[in-house]
This record gives structure tokens, sequence and C-alpha cells, in this order.
């Protein structure tokens, strides 16, 4: 590969090097690719440049255009999960036995179910991420990691990264591979998803409420997302749970009112951790979702990203029952699946179990849990499987088959880190947007993708956890 020559070449010349990382870093505050920083999420006055790779990875087109291909059926099975009442009650039995931050979220599922909804508009913008497996017969195939249905970021600000890779291409003399760079311009598919749900309200004066957190890392892509709204006159309104809990109430016809404001859309950007509620935003959540605004996602869409319901999926005969006479469209997700396992009580999470325990660097142990950096590797998979193994605490996990994508060369830029060649594993995540009006699916779009690249030392993941880095795909 060429760029593997001009990495040597620049392993070997420092200032060559340092040259080219400083021009980069350059071109990303040009484009606007800002992050604020760890040191001071919450001031308007420092920004840095988002952490990203300085070359884009190698990672092969059949498995890019295979991912993009799918995105549209993933966004439909999730819609169509969402209203299983069935389906979600049996999956997530044993999970809300066990998992209290699950069993939270149920509850308030059972509570909008029996209450009946007053609203039939669901947006869905959700990330499908996959890995490119190596086998040891040298072929590659392209599996899920998981499917992000709440607070799905990694779009906005870095939106124009492809084309400060393909500078950097052409920078170092490959003009050629630069046209390999796909464009990526994912923001107004997400946003036309949460403007098409805002027009269907149907009430002008009506806003889009951003359900935001205390620590305001992200707030520059926010920005990014309200600019597109508001150009498209979408009043937007950022608030955090508490000051829903204060100042949020519902009308007789169970209207949302906040400071005033009728809200016809929320947009949830937190809320996906159980450390990111108290007591009081627990019914701030309840209130958001009885209300007659749009959710995105509602939380029965909410349940159906969990890693439980993954799981479950797996299992044979269960993406047949949500595509019938669509065998097609059933072998094409079901191939991108990895080995999933059961740990429910029972002879089936019993076998899962003895596998976990005979070869646990072949798996990952994953709670219910989201935002990177929760699931449990190698030697502590048994520690953890010892403590729970004979008792329910067992069902707040599922165990997925290990997947092992080959290393790749490439520099890591994050503010304040030293400058080191690294071996790197890239996930691609693929971004849908979606919204339903009662049955009926008024927007099903693949709007774009992220590769996200990490070192080969770390298990897990996440931009914001500063394990990985934002990246672009050079199709091979
Ligand atoms: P989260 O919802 O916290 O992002 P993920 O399931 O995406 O949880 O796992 C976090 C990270 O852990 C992923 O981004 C990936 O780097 C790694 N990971 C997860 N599942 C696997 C797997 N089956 N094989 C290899 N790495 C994995
Ligand atoms: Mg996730
Ligand atoms: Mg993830």
């Amino acid at each position: 590969m060429a760029t593997t020559e001009i990495l040597e070449q620049l392993i070997k010349d420092p200032d060559k090097l340092k040259n080219l990382v400083d021009e980069v870093k350059d071109l990303a505050f040009l484009y606007g690719i800002v992050f604020r920083t760890h040191e001071t999420p919450n001031s308007s006055e420092v920004v840095t440049y988002a952490p990203f790779t300085l070359f884009p990875s190698p990672f092969p087109k059949a498995a890019f255009l295979q991912a993009l291909a799918l995105q549209t059926h993933f966004n439909t099975l999730v819609n169509k999960i969402s209203q299983d009442p069935d389906f979600l009650e049996e999956a997530l039995a044993g999970t809300v036995q066990a998992d209290d931050f699950t069993a939270k979220l149920f509850d308030i599922y059972r509570k909008v179910q029996q209450e009946g909804r007053t609203q039939s508009i669901v947006v869905g913008l959700n990330r499908s991420d996959y890995m490119v497996d190596q086998r040891e017969d040298g072929t590659v195939s392209l599996k899920q990691i998981e499917i992000n249905t709440i607070s799905a970021g990694g779009f906005g600000v870095s939106d124009r990264l492809s084309v400060v890779h393909r500078h950097v291409l052409k920078s170092v003399g490959l003009l050629e591979e630069s046209r390999s760079v796909p464009d990526n311009n994912r923001t107004p598919g997400m946003c036309a998803a949460l403007a098409k749900a805002w027009e269907l309200y149907g009430e002008r004066r009506a806003v889009i409420l951003f359900l935001v957190e205390d620590i305001e890392l992200s707030k520059l892509s926010h920005r990014y997302i309200e600019k597109e709204l508001w150009k498209r006159n979408i009043p937007v309104i950022r608030r955090k749970f508490d000051e829903v809990s204060r100042n949020g109430s519902l009308n007789a016809d169970k209207r949302l009112f906040i400071d005033g404001l009728e809200v016809a859309v929320v947009y949830y950007r937190y809320g996906y951790m159980p450390d990111n509620y108290t007591a009081q935003s627990w019914d701030a959540r309840l209130l958001m979702e009885r209300s007659r605004a749009v959710k995105c996602p509602d939380i029965s869409t909410h349940l159906a990203g969990t890693k439980k319901v993954q799981q479950v999926l797996a299992r044979p005969g269960v993406l047949e029952k949500f595509f019938p006479d669509q065998l097609q469209v059933v072998e094409q997700i079901r191939a991108t699946f990895a080995g999933l396992y059961t740990l429910d009580l029972g002879p089936e999470g019993d076998k899962t179990l003895t596998m976990a325990l005979t070869a646990p660097e072949r798996f990952v142990l994953k709670p219910q849990r989201e935002g990177g950096g929760n699931n449990i590797y190698g030697s502590e998979i048994c520690q953890v499987l010892q403590g729970v193994k004979d008792s329910t605490a067992r069902m707040a996990y599922i165990l997925m088959d290990k997947i092992n994508p080959t290393p790749v060369q490439n520099y890591l830029l994050s503010r304040g880190t030293p400058l080191k060649i690294t071996n790197c594993l890239s996930e691609l995540g693929v971004f849908g947007a979606y919204v339903r009006q009662g049955k009926e699916m008024v927007m099903n779009e693949c709007v774009g993708h992220l590769l996200k690249t990490k070192s080969s030392e770390h298990s897990d993941g996440g931009i914001q956890a500063g394990v990985s880095f934002l990246d672009n795909p050079l199709l091979v």
C-alpha cells in the first residue's frame, strides 16, 4: 500500500511529520472540526481540534457498501421491534430482573403502554456499528458490533473530516488514493428526519427540545445540528433533565410545554446511562414519554437498542418473524451477526457460562450499557461470571464472540498527546434516519457513515472516553 510507504518515510523524518501534523491540525480548525476540551467542557471560550487520525484507514470497499446497503433494513427492524410489546416483554424479561437501569426504562415503557400513546409519530436516528473480522483462512467479513438507538453521535462538526483526509493524502503525493475517501455529509440527512417530524407535528411555533447533559463536551456538534434546523426556520431549545422537571408540564391533551413553549419533538442527547438520572430526572423522562411530543427515540425504540435485544435477534427464527416473506433481507442481516449468547437462567445460559469460562479470550461480556468503557474482556470475564453464575444477576449480561480486525498503523492526533506511530483498529458506523407516522414509514434512509479508530491496546472504545479517534475509510 502506498500509505504504508509514506508512513515509513514519515517515521524516519520527524521534521516532515511535524510539518504535516501541524498543517492538518490547522486544516481541522479551518473546517470547523473542533471540540471543547476535557478541562473546560462548559466554556465557550476554549476549543481544540477533535481527536482524529492523521491518515484515513484502509477499509474493504465491498464491506463498506454492504454496511450502507443494510441500513434501511436495520431502520425497519428497530422500528418493528419498537412496536412489538410481546417481543420486548419476552426478550427483556430476565434483564429487567437483573438490571435496575433496564428495569426503570421498562417501567416507563409499561406506564406509557397502559396509559395509551397520544403520539403516533416517531423519529429514529440510529447508528449501526461494525468491525471487519479477519478470519484465520484469510477471508474477511463484516460483523455488527451493536446498534445505537439513543443519542447516536459522531456526526456534526466532523462531517468535513473527509475533505481534510483527502487533503492530507494529496499533500503527501497520493492524489489517486485521495479519490477513495468517500463523501460524508450526514448531518443534513439526520436533521431532515427531525425536521420532518416537526413538520408533521404541525405547529409552527412549537420547538425541538434537545435534552442535554450537564458536561457539554460535545456541545459544538449539537450546535451544528441546531444550526441546520434553524436554517429551516425550526426553533430549537436546549434543556437539562432538571429544567424539564422544574418547568415542564402537560396540558389537558398532553401537549408538552416548557417555559411557555410548546415542544414538538424531544431529541435525547442524554439519558442513556444510569448516572444520567436522578429520581427527579426519571420523573421528567416519564413526563416527556407520556406527552404528545414526538420523541427521538421513544422509550420502546430506546429499549429496542439494548444489547439483550441484539442477542435475542440472533436466535434462530427471530429475524424471520420481523421480515416474513423477505428471506433475502433476513439473510443479509444475519450475515453480519457475530455469535451472541444468552446468560439467562436455564440450560442454554449454563452452556454459555461454561463456554466463556473455558476460553474467555474468545468473547466479550456485555452489560446493558452505552457510551463505551462498560464491557468486560479476557480474564476479567471469569472473575465477573464466577461472582454471578448462580444467581439472577447473570441475566444482566450477554456474551458475544470477539471480532478481530486487522491492525493498521497510523498516527492518532489529540491535544496534548505525544505523537507516536500506533497499531490501530477501526470500527465503521452507519447512520440511519427514519420517521414513522402511525404504521407508515414516511422516511427511511441511510444518511452517511463514521469511521472510529483506536489503538489496538484498547479493548473498548468511545470518542468522548478519549479512546477512539475520528477517521475516514480509504476504500480498498
Ligand atoms: P457501547 O454501547 O458502550 O459503545 P459496544 O458494544 O459498542 O458498547 O462496545 C464498545 C466497544 O468495545 C466497541 O466500540 C468496540 O471497540 C469494542 N467491542 C464491542 N464488542 C466487540 C466485539 N464483539 N469484538 C471486538 N470488540 C468489541
Ligand atoms: Mg452503544
Ligand atoms: Mg458502541
